[in-house]
């Protein structure tokens, strides 16, 4: 009998070349997806705060971007990684970028197709949603909107979707999961219904244009927590199931609106302010919804 056995010597040698490869040791880098709006950021209690012509704008920057920051600071507290950061409210230039982490990528600007789903692709391991707030018509959901006020109603596949729910799908399609969202108590009741998810409170809404708020530097410590306890239950985290094609439903606010979209081939007429289309995709789904209601004006 020989002393070593060749067969027995590949094995020994092939596991010492995998405990002492650096892949064995190094985590894998995380890439972290967060969209960032700004009526459900803590710290932001009426509807001037949300527009760079209003009172205390400035402020809500600042609590925005340090909500940001807390996120960011948690996520590499968890683990290295490779975040992009997407402004999506109003015209997307917001955050205090240079007060931003300087460990993660910033996306400005409101002219993009993709809106707040910008640079979102499938090679994100997750999608974080902060400062959010309930869709349209929402019963007391504070700033409550789809998009913009032009849009009374917004479908997908037949579930009516806000921009919360609209942005998951869009992630879900990509096989990314939502595995936090922050705003206030309406959006949250509202988005959990659809998105198994954790959220973050951050306000109680009182009706549409007020809210009692929490202090932010509570906020910022739910942020830190929740975003932890996302980043250790990352793996059982699912995304949201999307069929494809996918049918957009779109009730605008008006009907010259739905009389120009009809422009669009293979637009169908559901009644005077409602029109509604078959996309082969999410993507070109969403591309659509961001035309009718932002590039097509009335
Ligand atoms: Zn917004």
């Amino acid at each position: 009998m020989k002393l070593f056995d060749s067969n027995i010597l590949k094995i020994i040698l092939l596991i010492f070349a995998f405990a002492f490869s650096p892949e064995a040791y190094t985590q894998k880098k995380l890439k972290i997806f967060i969209s960032v709006d700004m009526e459900g950021i803590g710290g932001v209690g009426t509807p001037k705060m949300t527009s760079s012509s209003g009172k205390d704008y400035a402020t809500a920057r600042q609590l925005m971007t340090d909500e940001i920051n807390t996120v960011i600071a948690a996520i590499f507290e968890f683990g290295d990684a490779d975040i992009l950061v997407n402004d999506s409210h109003g015209d997307m230039q917001n955050l205090l970028h240079l007060q931003l982490d300087p460990r993660v990528s910033y996306l400005q600007s409101n002219i993009k197709p993709l809106g707040m789903v910008q640079g979102l692709d499938s090679s994100f391991d997750a999608a974080i949603f902060i400062g959010y707030h309930a869709k349209a018509g929402n019963l007391g959901g504070f700033l409550a909107h789809t998009g913009s006020g032009s849009v009374k109603g917004l479908w997908i596949n037949a579930l009516e979707v806000g921009e919360g729910e609209l942005n998951a799908l869009y992630a879900g399609a990509l096989d990314v999961p939502v595995v936090l969202a922050s705003g206030d108590d309406k959006f949250s009741e509202e988005f959990t219904k659809t998105v198994k998810t954790r959220t973050v409170i951050t306000k109680t809404a009182v009706g549409s244009s007020a809210a009692k708020l929490i202090h932010p530097d509570k906020v910022k410590e739910m942020l830190k927590n929740k975003t932890i306890e996302a980043l250790e239950n990352l793996k059982s985290a699912k995304p949201l199931n999307i069929s494809e094609p996918v049918t957009v439903r779109f009730k605008s606010s008006t009907t010259t609106r739905a009389d120009v979209i009809m422009s669009i081939p293979g637009m169908k007429r559901i009644d005077g302010t409602t029109v509604e289309y078959t996309a082969k995709s999410m993507d070109e789904a969403y591309r659509l919804i961001r035309v009718m209601y932002k590039y097509i004006s009335w």
